[in-house]
């Protein structure tokens, strides 16, 4: 990542472990997370609950960018393995990582499901599928509240440098 990056708005003002730059792991009580963030980020990132369908802005949404964890700034998502899947979440086939995201097997609501969290800060963004398109066949369904997106080129930029650099 570059080092000179420009935010303008940025949350960092009131949060502050958000980080486009810092990949140290976050860990915070929730205590401390419920008086940085914002009551519905809060509920679905710390308390693992879940947005309604259809409601988030990035449902339906197809600017060029980077997705980012709005709890930690954690690179997350580009937006071209960003798909229409239908189901009323945000959705994705492959994260911008492998450490991005951490994995763990979710058996609540009488369910087999596979729960993806935040690789910076454990938060919870959502779960993963396996009928998603190719390449990878995955479906990322994501809670659009715990996403933040960043249309400025500098990200994707340094993000395709960086992967230039060490192929
Ligand atoms: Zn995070």
């Amino acid at each position: 990542m570059s080092d000179n990056e420009t935010k303008p708005v940025s949350p960092e003002d009131k949060n502050p472990v958000y980080s486009h730059t810092d990949s140290s792991k976050v860990v915070l009580s929730d205590e401390e997370w419920e008086k940085i963030l914002p009551k519905d980020v809060y509920h679905i990132a710390r308390q693992k609950g879940t947005e309604r369908p259809w409601s988030s802005q990035f449902e339906n949404f197809n600017e060029i960018g980077t997705y980012y964890c709005a709890v930690c700034g954690n690179a997350l998502f580009k937006s071209d393995t960003k798909f229409e899947s239908g189901c009323g979440w945000p959705s994705f086939y492959e994260p911008i990582s492998k450490s991005s995201i951490i994995y763990v097997p979710d058996n609540t609501q009488g369910m087999q499901r596979t729960e993806v969290m935040c690789g910076r800060c454990k938060s919870h963004l959502g779960h993963v599928f396996d009928d998603g398109p190719q390449p990878t066949g995955l479906r990322y369904c994501i809670n659009g509240v715990v996403l933040d997106f960043d249309k400025a080129k500098e990200a994707e930029k340094a993000y395709n440098e960086g992967r230039k650099n060490s192929e």
